[in-house]
């Protein structure tokens, strides 16, 4: 079976081929113009995917070495994203599918993020995380700790309540000056600076879910404070404060998935995500995974934020299935795993 992926839920167009469950390429065109605005701003996402759409999946294409009339189905992102974004992958999607009267698969965004774990290249030979394992899942629009069953039963055991950590870091960098997206450039300024040097408020929620919107707030007012007293406090302590942010993000999100770990006695623990390419928090599952507490599972760097790839694997298991989707479903653009 020979897959051709398709992804355009935010501001990346992406397109990959997938045979037989070993993946043959991937191809993102990413978004720059939204950087001038500090933020994805959805019609100019709309029009860029437009562009990308297809020099991506020609290339995507080109790149394995397969014609389209040698596709055995075409795999998209139905949701959860951007509406606009969503519908120029998926009209594409469902007119390549109609044209060459092959089947569409209907794929979930964030369970395409969690299965990115499966992605294998030809004679790669890695371990995978077995059945029911624990996903901390953290990106830009979501941050949730999902218990997987099999790879399309999934349950979310927590989430946040407000922001998604990504979107704190984007949002606190946003503050400091520093460019969109946030998380990258904190990262890098992170690991030149003190962990321990400043202190932002940690949420009290019960149970699994987490919050984050309450740190936003507490960085802010602590900036707004140092900076009455020394207008150059950011560029003095830059590295201090992106350090100290990282820790107290990464200690929030730590603590909630060892109560979900011992809750469920899960200790199969995997991380997805654009946020999972953070230092400090593939540190700090590495941890976990030195002392024996979990088997852990962390992606690829270039399967942590939005690509084709881990759509077309969540297309295989499908096709597999033979769980196919009617050309008429529309896009959806709430949460639902
Ligand atoms: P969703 O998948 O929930 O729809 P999304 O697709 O927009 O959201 P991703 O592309 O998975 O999100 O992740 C983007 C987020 O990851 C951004 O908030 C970005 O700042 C963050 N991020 C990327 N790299 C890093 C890093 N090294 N450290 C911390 N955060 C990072
Ligand atoms: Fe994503």
């Amino acid at each position: 079976y020979t897959i051709l992926a398709i992804e355009s839920s935010c501001d990346d167009t992406s397109a990959a081929v997938m045979r037989d469950g070993l993946l043959l390429s991937n191809v993102t065109a990413s978004q720059s113009i939204h950087e001038a605005y500090g933020g994805v701003v959805p019609e100019l996402a709309s029009r860029a995917h437009e562009q990308n759409i297809v020099p991506v999946v020609d290339a995507a294409l080109k790149e394995a070495d397969i014609a389209k009339e040698e596709l055995s189905a075409i795999a998209v992102t139905l949701g959860p994203g951007l509406m606009g974004s969503l519908l120029v992958g998926v009209s594409f999607a469902k007119g390549m599918a109609s044209a060459l009267g092959i089947p569409l698969i209907e794929v979930n965004h964030l369970q395409g993020h969690i299965m990115a774990h499966f992605i294998k290249v030809p004679d790669e030979d890695k371990a995978l995380p077995p059945f029911p394992f624990l996903c901390l899942m953290v990106s830009g629009g979501n941050s949730q700790i999902v218990r997987v069953e099999a790879y399309n039963k999934m349950e979310i055991l927590g989430q946040t309540i407000d922001d998604a950590a990504g979107e704190a870091i984007d949002k606190c960098s946003k503050v400091m000056g520093f460019g969109y997206p946030g998380g990258p450039i904190i990262d890098r300024l992170a690991r030149q600076g003190n962990p321990n040097a400043f202190s932002f408020s940690k949420p009290n929620i019960k149970g699994l879910d987490y919050s984050f919107s309450g740190l936003k707030t507490s960085f802010l007012y602590f900036l707004r404070d140092r900076l009455a007293e020394d207008p150059d406090f950011i560029a003095h302590h830059k590295e201090d404060l992106c350090a100290s942010l990282e820790k107290t993000i990464v200690d929030i999100l730590m603590k909630k998935l060892v109560m979900a770990s011992k809750e469920t006695g899960i200790r199969h623990v995997a991380l997805s995500g654009g946020v999972s390419a953070n230092t400090a928090l593939r540190r700090a599952f590495e941890e976990m995974g030195e002392k024996g507490k979990w088997k852990i599972y962390i992606p690829k760097f270039s399967y942590t934020t939005d690509n084709a790839a881990m759509i077309a694997m969540v297309g295989h298991y499908k096709l597999l299935d033979r769980d196919f989707c009617p050309l008429d479903k529309p896009v959806f653009t709430r949460t639902t795993i």
